[in-house]
């Protein structure tokens, strides 16, 4: 939610300055700074927008480095709504001239250019010249691995007794990086009954926009999607990250993450195939902090009979993938993941389960050769699988 501007301030005077979310930051637990912690960014922020300090470079290297976690929303006792503050802080005083996300912006908007270029990439890996692209341009070296890009249908009928009907949110990484995941979405979706609508003309969720600052193309894609998706029928979406931003700002339709529909869902006329395997779960900030719903992964892939599932340690730290954030702060970024690869090392984690997006690319980024065994997926993958899904 965005404030107006007396509002960001009697927000911000709603913390009492306990300091209780400080231990539950990570980026005031790398840097031990005040400046860097929940408590200290709202004290500034309340300086900010009351004129007593000015809005500098300094303050906005604090800012920036908010991963929007929201972490400390969680902690704090006073249910002090540090997502608005940092949101509208962002959005009245950060508006970023950002050149990649000036670059970006079409990609994000337009599921057609974006095909564009993946089509292309698809085509050079096919070929095996990835590697020799990531060598001539540097920034290739960031491209995961590419899927063959997807023309979805509008509809995907039920495979038995319709129980209902859904929308699928498309969202724009998800599409362009792991369309596999939306893929395996309508199998288990139709499998289970229900019809999915996928509207051609959705868009982005408007997150990354709101992350840089750019709130009038935030607010844009919101109203495109709300003028595209029916309200009658719930949207579900794979990546958390695009649920908590449609959350907030799409607010005329009924949002779900994937896993909290699919629990609620009558099982009982699907064979899934057992699979002896130890299944560790990454919880995405976004669901874990905004949507509270990271219980509902677990309880899905407990569907699968002789699967152990565990989760992952640390997970109550954000792998520092967080939207844009890994292209914007790749120092404070790199430092979260290694924790995580730590994790996932000190385990011997050989499946991991992430329902973000975002968090999968970022983890899959810094797997290296002492993680060959390691395979980063969507939950909603491993379960279809075993139900008989081939990508
Ligand atoms: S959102 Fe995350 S990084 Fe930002 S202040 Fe809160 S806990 Fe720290
Ligand atoms: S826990 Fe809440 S009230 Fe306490 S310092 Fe943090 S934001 Fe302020």
């Amino acid at each position: 939610m965005t404030l107006s501007l007396k509002e960001l301030t009697a927000e911000a005077d709603r913390c009492v300055a306990c300091g209780l979310c400080l231990p539950h930051c990570p980026t005031y637990r790398k840097t031990g700074s005040e400046a860097d912690s929940p408590r200290g960014r709202i004290q500034l922020i309340r300086a900010v927008s009351q004129d007593i300090l000015p809005n500098n470079a300094r303050f906005k290297e604090h800012i920036d480095l908010c991963l929007s976690c929201r972490s400390c929303e969680s902690a704090c006792p006073n249910s002090v709504n540090y997502g608005a503050l940092v949101d509208t802080t962002r959005a009245l005083y950060i508006q970023k001239r950002s050149v990649w996300l000036s670059i970006a912006k079409p990609f994000i908007r337009h599921r057609r250019l974006s095909n564009a270029i993946t089509w292309p990439l698809w085509f050079l890996s096919k070929l095996n010249l990835i590697t020799v692209l990531k060598q001539l341009v540097p920034t290739a070296k960031l491209l995961p691995t590419i899927q063959k890009p997807m023309v979805w249908k509008s509809l995907y009928t039920a495979t038995q007794t319709t129980q209902g009907a859904v929308s699928l949110f498309l969202g724009c990484a998800t599409n362009a990086f792991d369309n596999r995941t939306l893929s395996a979405s309508i199998y288990v979706l139709n499998a289970l009954g229900y019809d999915v609508h996928v509207p051609n003309a959705q868009t982005c969720c408007g997150s990354i926009a709101r992350q840089a600052g750019d709130d009038l193309e935030a607010s844009l894609l919101i109203k495109k999607n709300a003028s595209n998706f029916d309200p009658a029928m719930p949207i579900l979406t794979t990546a958390s990250g695009c649920s908590a931003g449609l959350k907030d700002y799409l607010t005329t339709h009924q949002i779900q993450d994937i896993s909290t529909f699919l629990v609620s869902c009558d099982w009982s006329t699907v064979k899934i195939t057992p699979l002896k395997e130890r299944i560790y779960v990454q919880d995405p900030c976004s669901l874990r902090n905004v949507l509270k719903a990271q219980k509902a992964v677990y309880d899905l892939l407990k569907k699968i009979p002789e699967a152990d599932i565990q989760a992952l340690p640390g997970n109550s730290q954000c792998c520092g993938g967080a939207g844009a954030y890994s292209v914007t702060q790749p120092e404070m970024a790199n430092q979260l993941l290694n924790d995580k690869l730590t994790a996932i090392t000190a385990n011997q984690v050989t499946i991991l389960a992430t329902s973000n997006i975002g968090c999968s690319l970022h983890i899959n980024k810094g797997l290296n050769s002492t993680h060959a065994s390691t395979r980063v997926t969507h939950p909603i993958e491993i379960i279809a699988k075993q139900m008989g899904f081939e990508a």
